[in-house]
């Protein structure tokens, strides 16, 4: 498998590369935007990095563990589309569209409309609605 630190693009689409995107941030570096910080995200499943999941996941939301590595079938992330990112102050909406396959399944679309609040300048999820699409 190719080292992580070389992933191009990143796991989030980006062209830029998994070392100037989302590999920053999951070693810690602040998410500037809350659609940086989705995006962060959708990597970190891509990659099962659940400690980060559950870092960036707001505290009054969060669940104990997601039990990403025991998770059967496994899912295999297809992609990403962020469709809309809004931000009002504090508060911010990133509308997306994950493509996953679970095991052998056929691909299917995950459509979440999700919410993010920042604090101490740290973006933090807070919770998602799955519209029906
Ligand atoms: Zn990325």
């Amino acid at each position: 498998m190719q080292a992580i630190d070389t992933l191009t693009p990143c796991p989030c689409g980006n062209d830029a590369g998994y070392a100037r995107c989302c590999g920053p941030l999951h070693e810690g570096g602040v998410a500037h935007t809350a659609e940086a910080l989705m995006r962060s995200r959708y990597s970190a499943y891509v990659l099962k990095r659940e400690d980060y999941l559950l870092a960036t996941w707001h505290p009054s939301t969060r669940p104990a563990s997601l039990k990403l590595a025991a998770q059967q079938p496994a899912p295999t992330w297809l992609g990403l589309d962020v469709k809309r990112h809004e931000e009002a102050g504090v508060h911010a909406t990133v509308e997306f569209i994950a493509r996953l396959r679970y095991g052998g399944g056929k691909a299917q679309r995950m459509h979440e409309i999700s919410r993010f609040v920042q604090e101490q300048g740290r973006w933090y999820y807070l919770d998602g609605q799955f519209p029906q699409s």
